[in-house]
């Protein structure tokens, strides 16, 4: 497992809280990275804890500080920020000596608002001192304190144990996600079940000749399903990867009898398939060529952020076939943001011809779907992004962007942070977006920005 992969544990408060102390204790001999990430995070410190026996990777924030946006404060918020925005705990540490202050308490209530899970931490708290303050601190709305002290080694078992428990279940992948933006959804953590599949595309594109020909390779139908609805069918595929799992695919054979007569339909109908849906094949009839549906279609694959294979279909009865491919690619092209580098496969379903392409193409871009770029290599790419060109003006003032962090993948989301950020100009995110896709290797899937302006 890499570190990027490890649970990711904060440390958060003001400054001399006892932070680094505590980090130290934690991390002890344990290979303490320290880190050299880009910008606003030349304070952070970053080291691999082992805590009952999960490792866990640690962040050394430089403080929570309120201040003006161009200080050193600022900055360091702004770092402090895009941590805790990647944290799947935070450690609150407060002085129980000096006893709760405003500052605490401000950044008690911003922290709340983070909706990341808090532990808050009286430390300085050896012998007995600072029982007042650890009480006091319930009002921080934070949880039951735990006093300890970082210097002493006092209370440490305990903190590594109430981390341990609080992290996410040891199987999963670790998450790191922002506060879910509207209408985000929340699959994130890669499922351990088949890869879930829809074949979607205009009545007559050839779905369940396509069905049939990968089915008749297959051999293999996991008949109808209890609890399920009558005429809903599980099928089940295997390549040497795994078990693929078509989703509804009783609903498409139905719909291809009635919607002769109702093509619009078929988009809404889509809708359903793709919901359910990780990966998404287009089939498109290539002796048709490219309909506006298939566009309708392609646009709602974006928009649900799926990965998509495009399925070029009847390619047997296609005539010049590499002037149909670019003519049908240009038009893809124009219409679809994200089809650059979109896998294409040309196939016969009809005499089966190529067909063992699409499976392959389906895992592949599975696997880009699924991808997470590390933190240092993406803001090593952004900087030089931002050098190449510099973030555009808006009302006269030139937008200060400082950090950017992938909070999910399934698909790829990115959330940048900098000075007024939700004012950038949809240009200059797209040159971001295309700057990713490229750099990163993401062609054919999705890719969102996510913008977070810091004070
Ligand atoms: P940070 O700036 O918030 O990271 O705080 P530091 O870790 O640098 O600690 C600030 C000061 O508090 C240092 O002088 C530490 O020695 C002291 N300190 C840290 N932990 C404890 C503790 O548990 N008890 C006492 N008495 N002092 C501590
Ligand atoms: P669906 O409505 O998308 O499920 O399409 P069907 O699978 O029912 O196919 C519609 C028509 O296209 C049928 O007459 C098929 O025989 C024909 N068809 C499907 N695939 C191919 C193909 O690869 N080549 C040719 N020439 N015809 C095909």
């Amino acid at each position: 497992m890499t570190s990027e992969n490890l649970p990711v544990v904060v440390i958060a408060g003001r400054p001399n809280v006892g932070k680094s102390t505590l980090f130290n204790r934690l991390v002890g001999r344990r290979q303490a990275i320290v880190s050299d990430m880009p910008g606003v995070t030349r304070d952070r410190k970053e080291g691999e804890a082992l805590l009952r026996g999960r490792r866990v990777r640690l962040i050394d924030t430089a403080g929570l500080e309120e201040a003006a946006p161009d200080t050193l404060y600022g900055r360091m918020r702004a770092s402090s920020e895009s941590a805790v925005a990647m944290a799947d705990l935070v450690l609150f540490c407060i002085d129980a000596r000096s006893g709760i202050t405003p500052a605490d308490a401000h950044f008690a209530s911003w922290l709340r608002r983070q909706n990341r899970p808090v532990l808050l931490i009286a430390n300085k708290a050896e012998g007995q001192a600072g029982t007042n303050a650890a009480l006091e601190a319930y009002s921080l709305g934070l949880g039951t304190p735990l006093a300890l002290s970082a210097e002493h080694g006092e209370g440490i078992a305990d903190l590594m144990g109430e981390i341990a428990e609080r992290l996410p279940p040891a199987e999963k992948s670790r998450r790191r996600e922002a506060p879910r933006a509207e209408g985000e959804e929340g699959e994130d953590e890669r499922p351990a079940g088949p890869l879930r599949l829809a074949i979607i595309g205009r009545p007559n594109a050839g779905k369940s000749t396509l069905l049939n020909c990968l089915l008749g390779e297959e051999r293999m139908i996991t008949g109808p399903e209890a609890g399920l609805t009558r005429d809903s069918i599980a099928v089940t595929l295997h390549d040497e990867h795994g078990e693929i799992r078509l989703v509804d695919t009783a609903g498409m054979r139905k719909r291809a009898r009635v919607e002769q007569h109702l093509e619009r339909m078929s988009v809404s109908a889509s809708i359903e398939a793709l919901k359910m849906a990780e990966v998404v094949v287009l089939v498109i009839d290539a002796t048709l060529g490219v309909h506006e549906q298939d566009l309708q279609i392609g646009r709602l694959i974006e928009r649900e952020g799926r990965a998509c294979v495009i399925a070029l279909n009847k390619w047997d009865a296609v005539e010049d076939r590499n002037a149909t491919k670019k003519a049908i690619l240009d038009r893809l092209e124009i219409s679809l943001a994200q089809v650059r580098g979109i896998p294409v496969v040309t196939f016969s379903a009809l005499t089966g011809a190529g067909v063992h392409r699409l499976l392959p193409a389906v895992r592949e871009v599975y696997e880009i779907w699924n991808s997470r770029v590390s933190t240092g290599e993406l803001n090593r790419w952004f900087e030089d992004a931002l050098e190449r060109h510099q973030p555009p003006l808006v009302d006269g003032r030139r937008l200060k962007l400082r950090y950017m962090t992938q909070v999910k993948a399934r698909p790829p989301t990115f959330l940048l942070f900098g000075t007024r950020a939700e004012q950038l100009p949809d240009s200059y995110k797209r040159y971001l977006v295309n700057g990713l896709r490229e750099t990163f290797h993401m062609p054919g899937v999705p890719v969102r920005l996510q913008l977070r302006g810091t004070k």
